[in-house]
């Protein structure tokens, strides 16, 4: 090694330790040194500048490389662990760029390359590099770059046969949707058709049964009225019972006829601003013979003074109440009660019928708005009934706009309630 080798080795060294000592203290850089004889001349060249390259150079030229190199290496290292890569590699570049301008490029890149640990000052190191050197970089690079390739190749092929497979899977489960909506297309339609085979079987039947009906009910009030004879008083029981019986079938017929309507969606509504009680006064009126008959008290519970009008369809609504009403005095026993309650909401009316009559049993609850359920208890009373009344209130309450429902206790007697509204709901 020759003197200028020397130089340059300890110089660079020195500019090293320079940099260093910015970020650590002195004994904090002998521990990092460690047991190495150079460790001195590096805190000898932090007190006194470049004076410590004349002690430098008081050692055996055939020490130095080994020495500073692992000098060197320790504090590249450490530099590397506390403050990163990118701060030691600038800090490499600067030193190194000093010692270009203090000898030749080519000098400099020769002897001090190899004090430089690998990946550090990677681009200038290539232009030292031996022509074997740079071959064994190439292949390893080449060997890398194909590793990396086969991996994502075979990524690559095993996310395209999982794609694969996804996709024929959801090829199936489409094909078999499309199969399953054909089906349900093909069946609904028999349905829709069954239903308005039915639909129109039952409105046919109904219609032609009104007539005899209606016939009938003719010619026993004319008997009854006394148009044909006198009758004695069993003629006139029997033919009483008759009367009865005629006039229940009418209107079962005409339940059925008011069902099929509704659920074919031929009922008419004709909303607009009506007075509630006013409605009910009326059909009170129709229905107060048959509670006066088995002594049942009817009673509004208010005065209902400044009650706002409700927004409903008048025709469907007396229906419901007529419904409600005519329930309340069927299902209670002589000299019962029923009150009527009419309460204002924010933006409908709650009316509720409240009777103490025999109650729906606890168990048949959840079929009441069902069409023609009848409880147990009421077929018991022998009753008469279609039990299509609520399923046809129902409907119209809701299509009205409104909910209705009930509270009831058997024996005890039953609450039913539905709302309206007081303005067209959008
Ligand atoms: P129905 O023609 O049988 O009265 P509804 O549909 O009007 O038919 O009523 C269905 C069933 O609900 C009735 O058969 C009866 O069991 C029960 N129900 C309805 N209203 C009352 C009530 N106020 N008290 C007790 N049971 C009632």
């Amino acid at each position: 090694m020759d003197e200028k080798e020397q130089d340059i080795i300890i110089t660079f060294a020195t500019l090293l330790m320079h940099s260093v000592a910015d970020v650590f203290d002195i004994s904090r850089i002998r521990e990092i040194i460690g047991d190495n004889p150079v460790k001195e001349i590096f805190l000898e060249t932090e007190k006194k500048g470049f004076f410590g390259k004349k002690m430098a150079k008081t050692l055996p030229p055939s020490f130095i490389p080994a020495l500073f190199s692992d000098a060197v290496k320790k504090i590249i290292d450490i530099l590397s662990k506390s403050f990163g890569f990118d701060f030691t590699e600038s800090h490499l570049e600067q030193i190194y760029l000093e010692l270009e301008k203090q000898y030749s490029v080519d000098f400099t890149g020769r002897i001090i390359m190899p004090y430089i640990p690998e990946s550090f000052l990677e681009r200038r190191r290539i232009g030292y590099l031996s022509k074997e050197e740079l071959e064994v970089r190439v292949l390893k690079k080449t060997q890398e770059l194909q590793r990396l390739n086969n991996d994502l190749e075979n990524k690559i092929k095993e996310r395209t046969t999982e794609l694969a497979n996804l996709l024929s899977e959801q090829q199936k489960a489409a094909k078999m949707l499309i199969r399953r909506d054909l089906e349900l297309t093909r069946a609904n339609e028999k349905l829709q058709k069954v239903d308005e085979i039915k639909s129109s079987f039952i409105s046919i039947v109904a219609h032609q049964l009104r007539t005899p009906l209606s016939g009938i009910k003719w010619t026993l009030s004319m008997l009854l009225g006394g148009d044909m004879g006198p009758l004695n008083n069993d003629q006139k029981t029997f033919l009483m019972k008759s009367y009865e019986s005629n006039t229940r079938m009418i209107t079962l017929v005409n339940d059925m006829l008011v069902a099929d309507g509704i659920q074919s969606g031929k009922v008419h509504y004709g909303f607009k601003h009506i007075d509630i009680i006013d409605l009910m006064d009326n059909v009170l009126f129709e229905v107060s013979p048959q509670a006066a008959k088995r002594n049942i008290l009817i009673e509004y519970k208010n005065k209902f003074e400044n009650l706002p009008q409700a927004y409903a369809d008048p025709e469907t609504m007396r229906a419901v109440l007529q419904n409600l009403l005519e329930n309340a005095i069927k299902y209670t026993i002589e000299g019962g009660r029923i009150e009527i309650d009419v309460k204002q909401e924010p933006d409908h009316l709650v009316i509720s019928i409240a009777d103490n009559g025999i109650g729906i049993p606890k168990d048949q609850a959840k079929d009441v708005f069902v069409k023609f359920f009848r409880a147990r208890n009421a077929v018991k009373q022998e009753t008469d009934g279609s039990g299509l009344g609520l399923y046809i209130a129902k409907s119209i309450v809701e299509k009205n706009g409104g909910t209705i429902w009930f509270d009831s206790e058997e024996g005890k007697g039953s609450s039913f309630y539905f709302t309206v509204p007081l303005e067209e709901k959008h």
